[in-house]
């Protein structure tokens, strides 16, 4: 019977479990993660300190989903080598666990460059896990002053989740733009609005420079003081494990399009890996939970000898703020039609005949239809294009295409 090993329990290793069982339902599956808790929803921790979900219903795919599945899996326990000659990777516990095919599935790391200071700051944080939402549930309350450093989605969804839990909450940033790796300066100021009528406290174009205590001193010269400070200012693969066992990295894990890697008998899926982006025509981190969903089954289907790809990755992200809603996906180049309102925006962007990007804000509708023209590099030639800019609907598209392309959408 072969014997699957799993690192990693979020959705690219959940979703790499459903890729084996649907083609081997016997094989020996054991997954292993550092995290006490179940498959749980990361992006889904915002939510539980607003108090719209629970731990409980934040699981992906139910409490017994590992039972249903019949895989061994070892919670709070953290591989910490690979021998790969061996086929054999060692745990915290002391343990050594063979594999016949293994999967890495290891998400990534906040990064925290050394802001000068920052030992003495005593209440700080990161916000990419339950544990870190557990904490801060803990130590915020309704007097706290809060101080987000960092105004991409991870800051943002921190502090909207913390926003009615504490005084107040400041959000700051070098970019001179929220979320300015998904928005452009067109679109950024209507969020940023939005942010600011919703009761944060913007400050663009600055950071910190050093912490002193409580006291954080801006680049600007200004100073800000806080109770609670949270560190968002983006994630790293972890890449060291395959490293170190002298597997192929570049920023990420570096796979081919069924998400192996470098070495025999181990692939690697989700937020760990660079792969192909089909919008940018070159490999990149694509660090969105859709892009580790599909990649972690790819994945669990090749290592159970099947011949599944994954050539139509993007990067995109669905999100939203205090009621307003964004998507946004693949590549900004030349924009090809632009809709500012008071309060939203439509820009798609296109290069050499094919849709390569787009962002909504406000009104997503048919989000689905520009997402598939980039993943299928479809020749805008082929289809009433000015229709397709303007009005969400599928009409423009021929039935044959509906039916192909579109999953059969109507
Ligand atoms: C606050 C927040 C909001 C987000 N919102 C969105 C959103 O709206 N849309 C979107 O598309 N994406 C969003 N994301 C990103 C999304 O959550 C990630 O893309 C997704 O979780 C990646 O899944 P993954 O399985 O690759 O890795 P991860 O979810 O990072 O999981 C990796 C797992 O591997 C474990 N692990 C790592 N190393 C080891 C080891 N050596 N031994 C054992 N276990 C190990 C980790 O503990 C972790 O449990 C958000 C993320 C955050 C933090």
């Amino acid at each position: 019977m072969k014997k699957y090993l799993i690192i990693g329990g979020s959705i690219a290793g959940v979703s790499c479990v459903e890729g084996i069982r649907s083609r081997d339902k016997e094989g020996e599956i054991t997954l292993v993660t550092s995290e006490p808790f179940s498959n749980y929803g990361r992006p889904l921790i915002s939510y539980y300190l607003e108090g719209k979900t629970d731990v409980k219903r934040m699981s992906w795919r139910g409490e017994d989903f590992y039972e249903r599945n019949r895989v061994d899996v070892r919670h709070a326990v953290t591989a910490e080598k690979l021998e790969p000659e061996a086929k054999r990777v060692l745990l915290s516990t002391g343990e050594a666990l063979p594999y016949d095919a293994l999967c890495l599935c290891l998400g990534s790391h906040p990064f925290s460059p050394r802001f000068e200071g920052v030992e003495t700051v005593e209440n700080r944080f990161f916000f990419t896990t339950l544990s870190d939402a557990l904490a801060l549930e803990k130590t915020v309350t309704k007097t706290s002053r809060v101080l987000v450093v960092g105004a991409g989605f991870i800051g943002l969804k921190c502090a909207e989740g913390l926003r009615d839990r504490a005084g107040s909450v400041t959000v700051c940033d070098l970019a001179e733009h929220a979320m300015s790796a998904n928005l452009d300066a067109d679109c950024a100021p209507i969020l940023e609005k939005h942010l600011e009528a919703n009761g944060l406290r913007l400050m663009l174009g600055d950071t910190v420079e050093r912490f002193e205590g409580q006291t954080a001193h801006m680049k600007s010269g200004q100073t800000v003081g806080f109770d609670v400070l949270v560190i968002a200012i983006g994630t790293r693969p972890n890449v060291s494990l395959l490293a170190e066992a002298g597997g192929g990295v570049n920023k990420g894990i570096l796979v081919g399009e069924g998400m192996e890697t470098s070495l025999p008998g181990i692939w690697a899926a989700g937020d760990c890996t660079e792969s192909m982006d089909v919008s940018a025509g070159a490999t990149g981190l694509l660090a969105v939970l859709p892009n580790a969903s599909l990649q972690g089954f790819c994945a669990g289907v090749n290592m159970a000898g099947g011949s599944e790809r994954f050539d139509k990755g993007i990067k995109m992200n669905s999100i939203g703020f205090f009621g307003l809603h964004i998507m946004s996906a693949g590549t900004y180049t030349e924009p090809v039609y632009t809709e500012l309102t008071d309060t939203g925006c439509k820009k798609l962007f296109a290069k050499d005949g094919v849709l390569t990007g787009f962002i909504l804000l406000g009104d997503t509708a048919r989000a689905g239809i520009y997402t598939s023209l980039i993943r299928e590099r479809t020749p805008l030639e082929t289809i009433d294009f000015e229709a397709v800019k303007k009005e969400p609907s599928l009409l423009p598209f021929g039935q044959d295409y509906r039916a192909k392309k579109l999953g059969g959408a109507v």
